[in-house]
């Protein structure tokens, strides 16, 4: 044991500060940044035609709605970039103020300069290095999508994929290694071209006169180890705002934990301004999961808060009944369903902690813990289910309707606690 008088305090555990630059992305009066001192901010992209206006405005309010702060859509043709104004005038009919992100490759110099609503409608514009363009059309290619940027006065992402590298400059590079006494690791020359092909591209934007705030960049791979030894460096050597994410991280558990344990990893040294989990939805799940893991992820490293947290145990022999599981989930699927009325109605509503408990062992502590809680009581217990309200034993529910009555509970405890509150300022 530690002599009380010499032991220091147990360091607590937080992300380190970022140090970037701040970009703006607008849309009319609101404005989204990106870097600096602003939270990490979740985007996401959508999977829809662009050409269908109707259904890619439906799909980019769905996951504003979820929690994506900016919505990125492919612009692919000159039929997509003519769409692009009409997703932005249903979304400002439906009231969705989210800022939309082009997502360009190949022709988007084109799209941008033959298209001006487009490029007006859009609040970002995403550019790929290795997709603008071979040899000498390539610098004149970029810089056309640069001056349509400084035009517009848009923000840009330099988004490079290890997919769509620059092939020249990965062969130049290939040679360079070549000629090295001791010569690198080929996957030390992929993080090279990935990283100097993003930083110059920005240099050479800031060249052209776009204002260096104004740019974020990426590095993206689809490896966890790959994507932690780009981003470090990547940190290192520049002091952009960086957009995070795993490139093609696959459907469900594994989609979900690869990004969550390379997102972590870089989170919590300070590095990302900016997140997207780039999920493949398994057959019929909604896009909008992308969002939900996401902003789980900011939320479980104590980043963001976004909706009620609801604390529940894995279960155990203990419980042998679905009563606590069905009640956990009942909980959970309310306080997120009415997230969109409550953050308006009940500011701060989303710091608020819940806990669902199977049985006495641990379930009272935990209860405590929250803001309110439930011990639900396990097989063999007595029926009764004692709860939990801002650390101290309130009441005692029994009796078939102890889920009912605990909603009802939850709910009450939500409307005295944050109705009446003014909503806090965003950034
Ligand atoms: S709180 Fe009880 S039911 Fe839940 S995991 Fe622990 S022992 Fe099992």
């Amino acid at each position: 044991m530690n002599d009380e008088t010499t032991a220091a305090p147990i360091a607590i555990a937080s992300p380190l500060p970022r140090r970037t630059r701040q970009a703006r992305v607008v849309w009319g009066s609101r404005v989204v940044t990106v870097g600096g001192d602003a939270p990490v901010r979740v985007q996401s992209m959508t999977n829809t035609d662009t050409v269908d206006a109707i259904g890619t405005a439906i799909q980019v309010k769905e996951l504003a709605q979820a929690g994506s702060e900016f919505v990125r859509i492919t612009v692919n043709t000159p039929e997509a970039a003519a769409a692009v104004p009409y997703i932005r005038e249903q979304l400002d009919r439906m009231g969705e103020t989210v800022p939309l992100v082009g997502d360009f490759h190949y022709n988007g110099h084109r799209l941008l300069t033959d298209y001006p609503d487009c490029a007006q409608a859009l609040s970002k514009y995403r550019i790929n290095p290795g997709n603008v363009g071979k040899g000498d059309k390539r610098d004149r290619q970029f810089g056309q999508m640069i001056e349509a940027a400084m035009r517009w006065d848009k923000a840009v992402r330099i988004g490079v994929n290890w997919g769509s590298l620059d092939q020249e400059l990965l062969a130049h590079l290939m040679d360079e290694n070549s000629r090295r006494a001791v010569p690198w690791d080929a996957r030390q020359v992929m993080y090279e071209a990935l990283i100097t092909s993003a930083v110059e591209s920005a240099r050479r934007a800031e060249a052209m006169g776009l204002d260096g705030n104004q740019i974020i960049l990426s590095c993206k791979v689809s490896g966890v180890q790959d994507l932690i030894s780009v981003y470090r460096e990547l940190a290192r050597r520049s002091d952009y705002a960086l957009h995070l994410g795993l490139t093609e991280a696959g459907m469900g558990t594994k989609g979900t934990v690869a990004s969550a344990a390379a997102l972590s990893v870089l989170l919590q040294e300070g590095i990302g301004d900016t997140i997207r989990v780039s999920l493949t939805p398994q057959p019929g799940e909604a896009r909008t999961q992308e969002v939900v893991v996401a902003s789980e992820l900011l939320q479980a490293l104590g980043m963001r808060a976004y909706v009620p947290s609801v604390t529940a145990c894995p279960g155990c022999g203990r419980t042998t009944s679905t009563t606590f599981q069905e009640l956990a989930k009942q909980i959970d699927d309310h306080l997120r369903s009415q997230m969109p009325v409550w953050r308006v109605r009940y500011p701060g509503v989303e710091k608020l902690k819940v806990a669902v408990m199977g049985c006495i062992v641990n379930g009272p502590g935990e209860s405590k813990h929250a803001d309110i809680g439930i011990s639900l009581p396990g097989t063999g217990e007595a029926p009764a289910a004692p709860v939990f309200i801002d650390g101290e034993k309130a009441l005692t529910l029994r009796g078939d309707n102890i889920a009912q009555e605990f909603h009802q509970l939850v709910e009450d405890y939500i409307a005295k606690r944050f109705g009446g509150r003014q909503p806090e300022s965003v950034a």
